[in-house]
């Protein structure tokens, strides 16, 4: 796939964390100073007490698929289909589920609480965005 297909994120101020951490190949959820609360996307406000003290925890995975759809539809031109698009979510991170592309099995080999290492694949206009790898075994 020509990663850098698509439409660049937005950079807001609530992003520009996750953004930089990407670029770093790290995953970054927003947790609530007040709360406890972990989200993402990054809203810059708690989705459960609506605080604003807004802190960030690092998500190192492995994680487990939560649904997914195999995309057979070549949506922009240069777009490699099909692939396996995934909701991803953690254990350590409760609350907290990511999207992002499946990589290293088949698309018709993904399947639902198979397990998946956190990764970074090149996006469009040069930002990396979160997309995960199969990590073997679904026990
Ligand atoms: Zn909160």
């Amino acid at each position: 796939m020509d990663a850098t297909v698509g439409i660049p994120p937005v950079v807001t101020e609530e992003s520009e964390a996750f953004w930089a951490a990407a670029a770093e190949g790290r995953l970054l959820v927003e947790r609530c100073a007040d709360c406890g609360a972990e989200s993402f996307p990054h809203y810059g406000i708690c989705r459960m007490c609506r605080g604003r003290h807004i802190e960030y925890a690092e998500v190192t995975g492995p994680g487990r698929v939560y649904s997914l759809t195999v995309n057979h539809q070549r949506w922009l031109p240069g777009l490699e289909v099909p692939y396996a698009l995934v909701l991803a979510e953690f254990p350590d991170h409760p609350g907290v589920r990511v999207l992002g592309r499946l990589r290293g099995c088949a698309p018709e080999e993904a399947s639902i609480g198979m397990r998946v290492d956190v990764g970074f694949e090149p996006g469009p206009g040069g930002f990396a965005v979160p997309s995960f790898v199969a990590a073997g075994g679904d026990a």
